[in-house]
């Protein structure tokens, strides 16, 4: 059987963090397999779906790098299909109508729950007359109801292993609203049927349909399809995960600077890891390795310390080339017009930022030096007239080093000439400071090398008049 492997997000708020673990874990084992990956989505909720989490949904899916195989299926343009196989459920009293107001269920799961029986529907709508019936549809009443099978339903999960459930405990389910409307359940079965899907890979949240789904296959006479149900996500304590990270929508990581990629290789460890247990994957390392065997039953750990720290990697880890383009939306554009120091600058600072929105602020001293305190360029108590001689004697030397070897190691070459005799922190510092105009940057060597002769001896010269003044 060719693997098919479906994504079925409901579109009724922002894509969060467990869909967006769900839909990297089908699309690696589709890939994986050789097969096709599939987006459906599952807007049959008319009130709580929306077109912009659809859109937001897709968005960050392609920011990920994931794209369906096929064209998207939405279950909103599918009415007429579920129609069909309802039609067939009823007429072979495989389903019926109930017409049960809602205060006499209540009034029925009360009792039960007081003679102590686990709730589920009476079965009380299951043989009225045709002509009731008839009558009750034609006023607009009604739900359609599922006759559950009375059996064990047994499936074997692949993360899970074998599972059965006692199906005379489920009840007879709602499966739709009317023959139009149909509910989750019932429209997953339809679908997955009509879309030839191998296998459902989705959260442990959905576990417990799975034996109804498995008997609505069987009432239509489908094919099962193969299971695995993920993990649930906990937070760093092994417990629940905050509703702050659980809700909140996963393209708000790109615009905070992180990379997909980081992001990519972070989902993939909830709940899944490698052999080795390396920790820093590219995507297609992950793919290289990834099995639904090795996805663990209990709960993956979302760390966000972990998250940051992958980011950090992931950026050092990506060559400046590009970089420079994701970097984009985080730097003001007049920065990428001096394409050989934003080059220079990125080489250097790849190795320190966490996020790519940490660039600016780190970086920008590059392309424009801001207002210092020239107590900045003091080195513990060292004198202002000794400051003023070190940095006077740097500028020297460094005006010495021919501009086509103006380069970090030469520069540091030079440099020792001059900090042999005065003193390392007595020379680097104000030198450092002269150049950044910040507490803490990169070496002065460094600095210069990106900044190039002409700009570092006009801020070293600055400083000394700023010293003087
Ligand atoms: N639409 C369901 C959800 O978003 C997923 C259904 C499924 O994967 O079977 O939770």
């Amino acid at each position: 059987m060719p693997v098919r492997v479906r994504f079925a997000p409901s579109p009724t708020g922002p894509f969060s963090l467990g869909n967006a673990r769900t839909a990297i874990f089908a699309w690696l084992f589709a890939k994986k397999e050789g097969g096709k990956f599939l987006i459906r989505i599952e807007d049959t909720d008319k009130e709580r779906s929306k077109k912009e989490y659809e859109e937001g949904i897709l968005k960050t899916l392609e920011w990920l790098g994931i794209v369906s195989d096929e064209p998207i299926v939405r279950q909103s343009e599918r009415s007429a299909i579920y129609e069909t196989y309802l039609k067939k459920l009823l007429e072979e009293k495989k389903a019926y109508y109930c017409f049960c107001t809602s205060e006499e269920l209540e009034a029925e799961r009360q009792a039960q729950l007081s003679q102590g029986f686990p709730p589920r529907y009476s079965g009380k709508c299951k043989s009225l007359s045709s002509d009731v019936v008839a009558e009750k549809i034609k006023k607009g009443e009604g739900v359609i109801r599922f006759r559950m099978s009375e059996t064990t339903i047994s499936f074997q999960d692949a993360v899970h292993g074998k599972a059965s459930f006692d199906a005379s405990l489920l009840g007879d389910i709602i499966i739709a609203k009317g023959l139009r409307e149909p509910l989750y359940n019932y429209a997953v079965v339809v679908d997955d049927y009509e879309m030839k899907v191998s296998h459902v890979i989705r959260g442990d949240d959905h576990f417990s349909n799975t034996p109804k789904q498995i008997a609505i296959q069987d009432a239509l006479g489908f094919p099962h399809v193969h299971y695995a149900h993920l993990p649930l996500i906990l937070g760093p304590d092994h417990k629940k995960l905050s509703k702050r990270y659980l809700d909140a929508s996963m393209y708000e990581y790109k615009t905070a600077g992180y990379l997909a990629s980081a992001v990519f290789n972070f989902l993939a460890l909830l709940g899944w890891h490698p052999e080795k247990d390396r920790e820093v994957l590219t995507v297609k390392e992950i793919l290289e390795e990834f099995s639904l065997k090795r996805v663990q039953k209990s709960g993956g750990i979302f760390n966000p310390e972990k998250l940051e720290w992958l980011n950090s990697q992931h950026i050092k880890n990506t060559s400046a080339e590009t970089l420079i383009g994701l970097l984009e939306p985080f730097i003001p554009p007049a920065w990428a017009t001096n394409k050989e120091l934003l080059r220079n600058v990125v080489e250097i600072e790849k190795e320190r930022v966490k996020h790519l929105s940490d660039f600016q602020d780190i970086a920008g001293f590059f392309f424009e030096l801001s207002e210092y305190k020239k107590e900045l360029l003091i080195w513990n108590d060292t004198p202002v007239s000794a400051i003023l001689d070190n940095l006077g004697f740097a500028l020297s030397v460094i005006r010495e080093i021919p501009p086509h070897e103006f380069k970090k190691e030469t520069i540091e070459r030079y440099l020792m000439t001059v900090t042999e005799k005065r003193g390392r922190g007595e020379v680097l510092w104000p030198l450092r400071v002269a150049l950044s105009g910040k507490e803490a940057s990169p070496g002065p060597a460094e600095i210069m090398e990106a900044l190039g002769k002409e700009e570092s001896v006009k801020r070293i010269e600055f400083a000394l008049q700023k010293i003087a003044s």
